[in-house]
């Protein structure tokens, strides 16, 4: 688990972004009105479309569109055995220290990185206070399961949504007649009880993954390892992030698990400095060997033409679903002047825009709100589009500017004579007529192409 690497950022542009969250409906605070709950997040009516562009991005891409993916959908309790065999319960930690004059806990490897509660502009450890030792710090959360409260009912919030395929690699096989290489994703929640979460969506306690498990022969795992860094990273500059703020990391020596043959990941320059998005893994047979060893299930593949039976090796892609919204957010956002006055836009990909389409009245008479319901009512079934009558023409342009609505159609009096619309671009704010006719085939082009 890495940390931020520090970098210059710019932390003002971060509270800009975070305040048009709650401003506009993005992002909430968890439980806002008795205080909020640290680290927890909840997606307002603008947000939970952004995110779930996000994710619908990620299955269309990754499922969808491809012959080789299939999809799966597991149980967030999993029986514990499976956390024994996959390491988790020996080896998902953290290190973590206390400030024996705070009594705060902090993550060991990140300490460069916070700041001390009591001394503002200092990291834990520089003020009156004295560190003690690291010590590993077991990450998963527990509950019980069923109404017994005792150590026998113990089960765990899955750390991550993996396991679900590696257990499920059989049934998957079986069912679907797959033959390798092939692939199975998962979009879900995971929890993680991290010592120090923070930076609004980044790290929090609870979040969504979106992971897919590559199962290809072994010997081929070299290839696959380069084509799916290299698919991952081409899949987030598709959807709009700027190149020069991502890069890959490939993993030293010495950060790669025992039985791992190369790990990179996917990095943004986020305004707190360059950090992880998502992990692309070459784990060998691992997983599937642990699970055949705890479970006495055979877990293999046998290849017909070969007449081999053998573990598949695994390239793992994984991300995180609010971490990515987060970047596509920071990103897209930015300021610039229109007509004398400065605005705010997000110049979101239209595929990841939470509304795709306002509808207006130039005036609100001569006919005009009526008809643009009646446009408006023709977009709704195949677009989230709004419709917005109240105040000037441009005041209305710039509410949708702000949560990075890429389309504005205007009805006006033309309109009402000839049937064309005005159809106006959020990024070059240049606008052109169309026919009415020809409007929801034209936007479902410009936002599907
Ligand atoms: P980190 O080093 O940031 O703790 P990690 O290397 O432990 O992350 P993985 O186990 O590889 O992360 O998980 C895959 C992805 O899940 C990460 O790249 C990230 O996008 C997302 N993720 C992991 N932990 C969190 C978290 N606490 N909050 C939000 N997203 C997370």
């Amino acid at each position: 688990m890495s940390a931020p690497t520090p970098d210059t950022g710019d932390r003002g542009r971060m509270e800009r972004v975070v305040n048009l969250a709650k401003r506009r409906g993005l992002v909430f605070q968890s439980s806002e009105i008795y205080g909020g709950l640290a680290s927890c997040w909840d997606y307002g009516p603008i947000g939970v479309e952004l995110k779930r562009n996000v994710k619908d991005a990620w299955w269309r891409d990754m499922v969808w569109s491809r012959g080789d993916i299939v999809g799966l959908d597991c149980s967030i309790l999993m029986h514990p055995r499976v956390w024994e065999a996959s390491g988790h319960i020996a080896g998902f930690t953290d290190p973590m220290i206390d400030c024996r004059r705070c009594k705060q806990r902090f993550r060991a490897d990140h300490i460069g990185q916070l700041e001390c509660p009591q001394e503002k502009g200092r990291h834990p450890g520089e003020c009156a206070g004295e560190l003690t030792e690291a010590r590993q710090f077991n990450l998963m959360f527990k509950t019980f399961m069923g109404p017994v409260e005792d150590s026998a009912n113990v089960v765990f919030m899955r750390p991550e949504t993996a396991q679900g395929m590696f257990v499920n690699f059989e049934n998957v096989l079986e069912t679907q007649r797959r033959k390798l290489p092939f692939g199975i994703a998962q979009v879900g929640k995971s929890f993680r009880n991290e010592i120090t979460p923070g930076n609004f969506l980044f790290r929090t306690r609870e979040f969504e993954q979106m992971e897919m498990e590559y199962f290809v022969r072994p010997g081929d795992e070299a290839k696959w390892y380069q084509y799916w860094k290299q698919e991952r990273f081409d899949w987030y500059v598709r959807l709009g992030i700027k190149p020069e703020n991502l890069r890959l990391r490939e993993h030293a020596t010495d950060e790669l698990a025992h039985y791992a043959r190369g790990c990179a990941d996917v990095e943004y320059k986020f305004p707190f400095g360059w950090s992880e998005l998502e992990g692309i893994a070459s784990r060998t047979d691992f997983d599937l060997r642990q699970h055949a060893d705890a479970s006495g299930k055979d877990l293999s593949y046998f290849d017909d033409e070969t007449r081999e039976r053998f573990k598949p090796f695994v390239i793992e892609p994984a991300a995180g679903a609010d971490r990515a919204t987060l970047a596509f957010l920071v990103d897209a956002f930015d300021e610039d002047e229109v007509e004398g006055e400065t605005r705010v836009v997000l110049r979101l990909h239209p595929r990841l825009a939470p509304v795709k389409v306002a509808v207006f009245p130039l005036l609100r008479k001569a006919g005009q709100p009526e008809k643009a319901q009646e446009i408006f009512a023709t977009l709704r079934p195949h677009m989230v589009a709004q419709y917005d009558q109240a105040g000037s023409i441009g005041r209305r342009y710039r509410r949708q500017d702000e949560i990075g609505t890429p389309f504005g159609v205007t009805i006006d009096h033309t309109t009402m004579e000839d049937g064309t619309v005005t159809l106006r671009d959020r990024d070059a704010t240049t606008q052109e007529r169309i026919h009415q006719s020809d409007l929801r085939a034209e936007l479902m082009r410009r936002i599907w192409d």
